[in-house]
């Protein structure tokens, strides 16, 4: 029989993954993979997650058939996953309430997570506002500046977000920061990470919460008899494209479509392109072995994407082994091709995709023509687009968007009344 690829042996993906942790994460590691698997086989936990799945998140999320997308493409029906409707706008969710679920079973009162664009940390803040738990988010301070609407969500939430001063104040300095901090704090903490990587177990535990995505998918699409020919996901660091391939992994079909972000070009800091570009090697970095775009010192190149959940120099080692194996097929979208599927599915299908998402739908617009009629595409549209509109307002209508920060920040300074009413005001 052939060897599983659906999950680790312990803790590795052929030659990927593992537990490249400092001395003392290591019990808290190997006490967080005995808790997981005694939670996934205990009726209680699982009935709990369900409910809550249904009831918090919005479960299931509705497999949409994009009728005049196909028509005008010509070629494979494309059908759409729409992520994008889970509760807080994306796929982020389902791990971070199953891995709040699973720290509270274990009797942890306070949760850490690293964020980098801020979605994963919305997402974890949400999850702890609705499961009571304390949150603390570790966030480069470039991030925090750049990203205010997702900081203040987090606040709203209830978060304490810290912003992380070393390094290059970005993700991968939040990450060690999240890292030292469970270190110090084992007993009272969990360390919620948001994607498919980092050491053993999370990248069995992240898939493992995020395949609900593909369940449903199986699920809807033997309901209605729709013969898949593949499935398009984009990839960061892997969690909703390992999510939603999961239940497929084992099979012979459909085929396994992961787009990455291909930016401006191939060039060394124009993608993330860690498994299609040309700076991508073996690395262990961050507690996994995997593939990086590492310089010949074995440093984190730049990356570059207009999405920022897709701009990791990271992936999965789950999803990486795929690769390898040619079970997983990569190719990249450039920036340019992502606003315009955006376009495309907005005005034709009244579906609003994140830009990360839209990788995965420039690659559909690109295969579904050479494909034949009776044959279908299914998309993960993991997030929607809401979140974006400071990044695709400047690009589609500049003019009028800088007009609007204008005269918004001239209301911000004219209006005293806003300042005396403010009786909220939380700033110091
Ligand atoms: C974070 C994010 C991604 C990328 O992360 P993965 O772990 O690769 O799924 C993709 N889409 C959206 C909407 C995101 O927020």
């Amino acid at each position: 029989m052939e060897k599983s690829m659906a999950k680790s042996t312990e803790g590795f993906f052929n030659q990927y993954g593992g537990k490249y942790v400092a001395e003392v994460l290591r019990r808290p590691l190997d006490e967080l993979q005995e808790a997981f698997h005694k939670a996934m086989n205990d009726e209680s936990f699982i009935k709990e997650l369900e409910t809550i799945q249904r009831d918090y998140i919005g479960r299931e999320t509705p497999l949409l058939y994009a009728e005049t997308a196909t028509k005008l493409l010509g070629g494979a029906k494309i059908y759409i996953k729409l992520e994008g409707l889970a509760n807080t706008g994306a796929h982020k969710i389902n791990n971070a309430i199953g891995q709040c679920l699973l720290a509270k079973r274990m009797g942890k009162k306070r949760i850490i997570a690293e964020t980098g664009a801020g979605q994963h940390g919305v997402a974890t803040a949400a999850a702890c506002a609705k499961l009571g738990l304390d949150c603390t988010v570790y966030m480069g301070e470039v991030d925090v500046r750049r990203q205010q609407p997702n900081v203040a969500a987090m606040e709203m939430y209830g978060a304490k977000v810290h912003a992380v001063t070393s390094g290059s104040r970005t993700l991968k300095d939040a990450v060690n920061e999240a890292m030292r901090d469970w270190a110090a704090n084992p007993d009272t903490t969990h360390y919620v990470l948001g994607s498919a990587l980092g050491p053993a177990p999370f990248p069995d535990m992240v898939r493992e919460f995020q395949s609900v995505i593909g369940k449903e998918v199986k699920k809807q699409a033997a309901e209605r008899n729709i013969d898949i020919e593949a499935l398009i996901a984009c990839v960061g660091g892997g969690s909703n494209s390992i999510g939603f391939f999961a239940p497929f992994i084992d099979e012979k079909s459909p085929r396994l479509i992961g787009v990455e972000a291909g930016g401006i070009g191939p060039g060394v800091g124009e993608n993330a392109s860690r498994m299609t570009g040309n700076a991508s090697r073996d690395g262990i970095m961050q507690g996994y072995k995997s593939r990086f775009l590492l310089d010949d010192d074995g440093q984190a190149l730049p990356t570059r994407s207009i999405s920022a959940g897709l701009d990791y120099c990271g992936i999965g080692p789950q999803l990486a082994a795929l690769g390898k194996t040619g079970r997983i097929e990569f190719t990249s979208a450039s920036d340019k091709e992502a606003l315009e599927a955006v376009k495309f599915f907005a005005k034709n299908e009244g579906v609003l995709f994140a830009l990360e998402s839209a990788h995965a739908g420039a690659e559909a617009i690109k295969l579904a023509p050479k494909l034949p009629k009776d044959k279908a595409i299914i998309i993960n549209m993991s997030g929607r687009g809401d979140k974006d509109i400071f990044i695709t307002c400047p690009v589609f209508r500049p003019a009028k968007w800088k007009q609007f920060l204008i005269s918004e920040l001239e209301r911000l300074n004219e209006a005293k009344d806003i300042h005396d009413a403010n009786l909220m005001n939380d700033e110091k």
